[in-house]
């Protein structure tokens, strides 16, 4: 990982870990871990966690496991656990050797649960899920023990071993623990531990026929790894002492403590498994790495960097209140890391041709531009120029407004370091009346400095020179909905349709035809830009537009 000089967040998180230190809790020892279930791509909300989990290891000498949680078959697999790896590798973090799957505790967990049967701690129950609900109780009403609640060890025994064996049906039979159905907190009331379900596991295939479930293989999971701070989601709070009683049960001596911290939710976006699922099930984006996307596959795709998101998650903390982070702080984070690292390019997104008539024909030069207006040390680049060029066709207006900075009839405009030009004449199309192009005078005089009679030019606009340009595609995207909060049921209502503009005819400089793939630039005036990884090419670019120059979602907000 880059280093920074930047002192280490404090938050509540840290506290409890420094106050462990002091009173030597955990024996002063800091084992986190991330543990994601492999059924999708991660996420910025995983991406907090995971600076988080891996954060507090670097900072204190700790260490992080990368687990992965992988005791419910449906939708897990090998594709999810590699992107998981590579993802969290591109944030810059290393788990080393401590890579675990939950599916590897299938068979220990098997054997806790035998002996929590033993002891008279969990039984075999033979509800169906619409009486377990029943049976339950509510939050003012105790619940009804289960008729199984009162078998014998041995029957226990029997009929455990056999679900096992794959002697019922699915749900016929569920495993739960034997605590108290009158808690007044319902996860207490002999939750799950055990179901039959015949799915094959990515990884163990048809071995099992019976899957733990979450509340009993997190904890146990932890205390086998030896964590000290299992770090999660607030929606656990009311699963800790339930965490808390298999692992006393089990694992008895120093447990690993549970320690909730809200959800990350960003703006514009949505973040559920199930939802981002859905977008790419059924299209509305061009799968999990699409730059729309709220996953680290799509940012990284998009051209964010990995430290841009170090930061956002740096900056937005940890707490214990569920909010929704504004969008346009992510985006300024990546804006703000690029325009530290990105060398500077022209391009011209929608061309508009202009012919130079005293520039003579056959004739070009170049120019040394320098990479980045502040850091000398960041190198210069040459840049050709000749007698057609194209601009921006968004430079130029004929009839233009007032105070108006570009080109116009009558008005003279500096070339981006080149040549000040003045506007003479146009040509249209006879039927359609667009402008075809644009012919102009230069100044041969103003190469390096302003015009020396003192006449005052005040616009500045960026150019291509049309026989050394290469022409590229460039993909404009934009956030993936249209309204802050895309929360509710009809959340694929409010997706952005301007979400991506694909424009074909664009010019880069020469420079850009060999930018690598994955490259990040600052096209002068537009916006930070990424060479795509995947459609790329020498010769034969195509960029994607990672974040335009400035924040122009804040403008709409303020003006509605
Ligand atoms: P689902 O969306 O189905 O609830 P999940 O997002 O919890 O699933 P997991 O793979 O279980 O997916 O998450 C792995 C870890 O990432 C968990 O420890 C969880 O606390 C953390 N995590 C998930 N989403 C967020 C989020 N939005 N903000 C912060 N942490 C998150
Ligand atoms: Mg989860």
């Amino acid at each position: 990982m880059t280093e920074t000089n930047t002192p280490p967040p404090t938050d509540f998180i840290r506290d409890i870990i420094d106050e462990d230190n002091r009173t030597g809790r955990h024996d002063g020892r800091v084992a986190t871990r991330f543990p994601p279930e492999p059924n999708g791509y991660i996420h910025i909300g995983h991406a907090k966690s995971v600076c988080l989990n891996f954060g507090i290891a670097v900072q204190y000498g700790g260490t992080c496991n990368l687990r992965m949680d992988d005791t419910d078959p449906e939708g897990e697999s090998l594709e999810f656990v590699e992107s998981i790896m590579s993802d969290i590798r591109w944030l810059g973090f290393d788990w080393e050797d401590r890579l675990f799957y939950a599916s590897d505790y299938f068979e220990a967990l098997y054997d806790f649960a035998w002996r929590l049967i033993e002891d008279g701690k969990a039984y075999v129950c033979n509800l169906t899920p619409d009486e377990m609900r029943e049976y339950r109780g509510s939050f003012t009403e105790p619940g009804t023990e289960s008729p199984g609640r009162s078998r014998s060890i041995e029957e226990n025994l029997d009929l455990f071993s056999r679900m096992r064996a794959g002697e019922f049906a699915d749900g016929a039979y569920t495993l739960r623990a034997k605590i108290d159905m009158a808690s007044p907190n319902i996860v207490m009331r002999d939750p799950i531990m055990y179901r039959i379900k015949r799915a094959p596991h990515y990884r163990t295939g048809d071995e099992w026929v019976i899957y733990p479930m979450y509340d009993f293989a997190h904890g146990l999971s932890d205390a086998l790894e030896g964590i000290t701070h299992s770090i999660c989601t607030l929606e656990f709070e009311n699963n800790r002492p339930l965490y808390d009683w298999f692992v006393e049960q089990l694992i008895p001596g120093d447990r690993p403590q549970q320690i909730e911290f809200a959800r990350l939710n960003v703006s514009y976006t949505v973040l559920s498994k199930r939802r981002l699922i859905e977008l790419v099930t059924r299209g509305f984006v061009n799968g999990w790495d699409d730059p729309r996307m709220p996953t680290v596959a799509g940012m990284r795709r998009r051209g964010y960097t990995p430290a841009a998101i170090r930061n956002f998650a740096a900056a937005i903390g940890v707490a214990k209140n569920d909010n929704l982070v504004d969008a346009g702080l992510l985006e300024s984070c990546v804006r703000d890391d690029l325009n530290e690292t990105a060398h500077r390019a022209m391009a011209v997104l929608r061309p508009l041709k202009v012919v130079l008539d005293n520039y003579p024909e056959g004739r070009s030069e170049e120019f040394d531009c320098a990479n980045h207006p502040q850091k000398p040390e960041l190198g210069s680049r040459r840049v050709p120029f000749s007698r057609i060029l194209y601009i921006e066709r968004e430079d130029f207006e004929e009839i233009p407004p007032k105070k108006y900075k570009r080109l116009a009839p009558g008005k003279e405009v500096r070339l981006r370091n080149a040549y000040v030009i003045r506007f003479d004449r146009l040509v249209k199309d006879e039927k359609t009346g667009e402008i075809l192009e644009l012919h102009c005078t230069c100044d041969p005089e103003t190469r390096n400095g302003p015009p020396a009679d003192g006449r005052k030019v005040d616009g500045v606009i960026h150019w291509v020179s049309a026989e050394h340009a290469v022409p590229a595609e460039v993909r404009l995207y934009d956030r993936l909905f249209g309204i802050p909060d895309p929360a509710g049921e009809d959340y694929l209502d409010h997706l952005n349709p301007d979400s991506l503009q694909v424009l074909k005819g664009c010019f880069a400089e020469r420079s850009l035809g060999e930018a690598a793939a994955g490259s990040r630039w600052q096209f002068e005036r537009i916006g930070y830009f990424c060479a795509d990884e995947k459609d790329s090419l020498p010769g034969k670019p195509v960029f994607n537009r990672i974040v335009p120059l400035r924040d122009t979602w804040s403008k709409i907000a303020a003006r509605k």
